[in-house]
């Protein structure tokens, strides 16, 4: 066996990007508002390249020439990076060239923020898939499958390529969708003064009353649900009763927001780590049969992710020694692709519980070891020293 199929062997892909330049510019629109950030990005053909690779077990890793790994676990950096770092940002794109293919010849302009959206989406999507491994984390569940879904799509515009992130009909649909029920010709609501909808959390009919239908059709909200003339959950409204789809992935997600809102809370502003509600959510009324749902929308999002980031990705036969590779056109699908390769419920990211780790801080493991709070001996032993001093200062 040749050298190159075994490396394909050991290697499940590779990609070559070119390093980069990162320039920082700070935009002050008017006085009293926070800063917003320009970067200015350029290729450096005349660096060494960077190679990547990714196997099993060591994620994507940079590697020499000579196939020696240089640095490993890369997406477990990018996930140490928190949601607003600019700076840590750059210099992540510094090491490791830009997450697209960029010109040489000039600098090409890109919003920071469109940047950091981009990248809080991959994180997302990676920690969404370690909070449904092993013992469930709902809460980390229901904000990373909620940022996912509602939040703005936004698009990038390079020299070589547009990149937009509205991968979710959902995501759309909750922008746009304003149909209300038509009480006209309505025979129930003419007898009972009543619709009912079928609903899939609650796998029978929902009857509507004529005050949530009047309230939520006009705009003026229901009596008692604060937060119900939000734009959005006006829309969900609409999707709830008269959206008429096949699709029943779409009903799962529409069906469960609505519940969710209406029992726990209506949901005021969605950011990559956190929901804010309009009143204190009655945490009690998530129930099992939510939970169970949630995981399932979990699922549906963590696939329509990866796919619309992957769908570029071609397989190829190599022209000298005939074996197969993988033609990956920027980093950004070398990340996906990394993700796409961990095994759901096998492998995950788990975050080092040293406060003061200065390693890997994200490290990937088999979801069945349980009990592995560190990344590596040295922030055991910091943890266990700190816990020492703790004790002797509390006696
Ligand atoms: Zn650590």
């Amino acid at each position: 066996m040749s050298n190159s199929s075994n490396f394909f062997l050991n290697n499940f892909f590779e990609l070559e990007n070119t390093p980069c330049e990162c320039k920082k510019e700070t935009v002050h629109t008017a006085p009293g508002v926070d800063p917003s950030f320009v970067l200015k990005v350029c290729a450096n053909p005349n660096a060494n390249s960077l190679h990547f690779s990714y196997s099993a077990q060591k994620g994507l890793n940079l590697s020499g020439n000579a196939g020696g790994i240089i640095t490993e676990n890369i997406l477990g950096q990018l996930l140490a990076i928190k949601p607003n770092d600019v700076d840590g940002t750059i210099s992540f794109l510094e090491k490791y060239g830009f997450i697209f293919p960029i010109s040489s010849e000039m600098y090409e302009t890109i919003d920071g923020t469109v940047l950091l959206e981009i990248l809080n989406r991959i994180k997302a999507t990676v920690k969404l898939m370690s909070a449904i491994a092993g013992k469930k984390d709902y809460k980390a569940i229901l904000i990373y499958t909620t940022y996912l879904l509602f939040s703005e799509p936004i698009e990038m515009k390079l020299s070589s390529i547009t990149y937009n992130t509205n991968f979710h009909e959902f995501t759309n649909l909750i922008r746009t969708y304003n149909i209300i029920p038509d009480l006209h010709r309505n025979q129930e609501f003419f007898d009972t003064e009543c619709i009912s909808i079928f609903d899939t959390l609650k796998g029978d009919f929902e009857k509507l009353d004529i005050n949530e239908i009047a309230g939520m059709s006009e705009g003026s909200g229901v009596t008692g649900l604060t937060g119900s003339r939000d734009y959005y959950f006006r829309n969900l409204f609409c999707l709830y009763t008269t959206y008429n789809m096949a699709n029943d992935n779409l009903r799962n997600i529409i069906d469960f927001y609505y519940n969710y809102q209406k029992k726990v809370s209506i949901i005021k502003n969605v950011e990559p780590t956190r929901i804010t509600y309009y009143s204190s959510p009655n945490k009690e009324n998530f129930s099992d049969e939510m939970k169970e749902m949630l995981v399932k929308i979990a699922k549906i999002v963590i696939s329509e992710e990866i796919n619309a980031n992957l769908h570029n990705i071609c397989p190829q036969l190599e022209i000298n020694a005939l074996t197969p590779t993988w033609k990956l056109n920027s980093l950004l699908e070398a990340l996906y692709f990394s993700v796409f390769y961990m095994k759901p419920g096998v492998e995950l990211y788990k975050e080092c519980e040293n406060p003061n780790c200065k390693h890997e801080k994200y490290f990937l493991i088999n979801a069945t070891v349980t009990n592995k709070k560190y990344c590596c001996p040295a922030c055991a032993n910091a943890a266990a020293q700190r816990r020492s001093r703790q004790r002797k200062l509390n006696k």
